[in-house]
């Protein structure tokens, strides 16, 4: 007799094994009701592989708004009107003092973010590589950063200067990017990624859900990060912009990001899988579910263009939870 999707991705999932796109899909078709179901899995093969240790990462918005890329999703392209704030790399100082900032609040990671596809100017290259170092004398964190697609070069010059992990989104499903950008290819985005992970870095790539995307290219997206290989995963959840084209979309509900966290788990059962933008909006008071779901991280303190919720609330629904935040540099486990 066939086993039920559950049954399924509960042994897979401890073995570390990512289920079949097949399964992935009955397993979203689950009734609502259901969900609870669901997050028993997910909470006993997020333990399996993860045990209570939650990641904490925090980012700063270094380099703000004019970039050239139509992102559909981003207040930061120069095709929207969105009074988004702009300036250019913000210099080595503003992003330490952000990092401590970032570092008191509780987060052991922190990533140093620029708007745009690229790193062009050799200025800017010297700014982040000094930003690494002063980071690494200073402060007690994992050095991140997430700076579009970058050359091999520049980053054996960041990893050089300290850098640890490099972040670059997906953002979506191959067969639904177009839909959300046309300004240059998946393959260009998925490139970067590997570019990170041959320089021998942590890489985190994920991407956004509630763009108008079905169940089909959320799954595509999570095997096309298996097959990469990616350490960890960011799950960011639309939280619409004024100006952008998706203003007015609102395409998700709490159990449906339950369910997207979940199914991710199961694809990617030994990664680490972080929530990220969006959270608050689209979760509201299933906040605290993210866990059972198979999150083992999130991102606390601001995002690149939005408000967070106070970390002092995130530590204490953690610590609520039985749950503690991992050490800086301390292994998953
Ligand atoms: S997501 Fe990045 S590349 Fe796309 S428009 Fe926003 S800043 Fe530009």
């Amino acid at each position: 007799m066939k086993n039920h999707p559950l049954e399924t991705a509960l042994d897979k999932g401890i073995k570390g094994i990512g289920i079949t796109g097949e399964e992935a899909l009955a397993l979203a078709a689950l009734p609502d009701e259901r969900i609870l179901s669901l997050l028993a899995v997910t909470d006993e093969v997020r333990r399996a592989h993860k045990g209570a240790s939650v990641n904490l990462c925090a980012i700063v918005n270094a380099k703000s708004g004019l970039c050239k890329e139509d992102c559909s999703f981003c207040s930061q392209s120069i095709k929207y009107s969105t009074g988004v704030d702009e300036y250019p790399i913000l210099p080595p100082d503003e992003i330490l003092n952000a990092a401590k900032e970032a570092e008191n609040s509780g987060a052991r990671e922190f990533s140093i973010v620029t708007s745009g596809s690229r790193i062009e100017k050799a200025a800017d290259v010297d700014a982040l590589c000094a930003s690494l170092e002063a980071m690494k004398e200073s402060v007690d964190m994992e050095r991140c950063a997430s700076l579009g697609m970058v050359k091999k070069d520049v980053l054996a010059r960041l990893k050089e200067s300290g850098l640890m992990s490099f972040h670059h989104n997906l953002e979506t499903g191959r067969s639904f990017f177009p839909n959300v950008c046309t300004t240059h290819s998946y393959d260009e985005d998925v490139a970067a990624v590997k570019a990170a992970k041959e320089a021998g870095l942590y890489v985190c790539s994920g991407g956004i859900f509630g763009l108008g995307e079905g169940w089909d290219a959320r799954i595509e997206l999570g095997r096309t990060l298996a097959e990469i290989d990616v350490d960890s995963v960011p799950i960011n959840f639309l939280n619409p912009r004024p100006g952008t084209p998706l203003e007015h979309a609102r395409n998700l509900t709490p159990i449906e990001c339950l369910k997207i966290i979940a199914i991710m788990r199961l694809l990617l059962p030994k990664k680490d899988i972080v929530v990220c933008g969006g959270r608050q909006v689209n979760l509201r008071d299933l906040q605290p579910l993210i866990f059972a779901g198979g999150a083992n991280g999130m991102m606390i303190g601001n995002y690149l263009t939005t408000q967070g919720r106070n970390a002092t609330d995130d530590l204490r629904m953690i610590s609520d939870l039985g749950l503690k935040p991992r050490a800086c540099h301390e292994s998953a486990v």
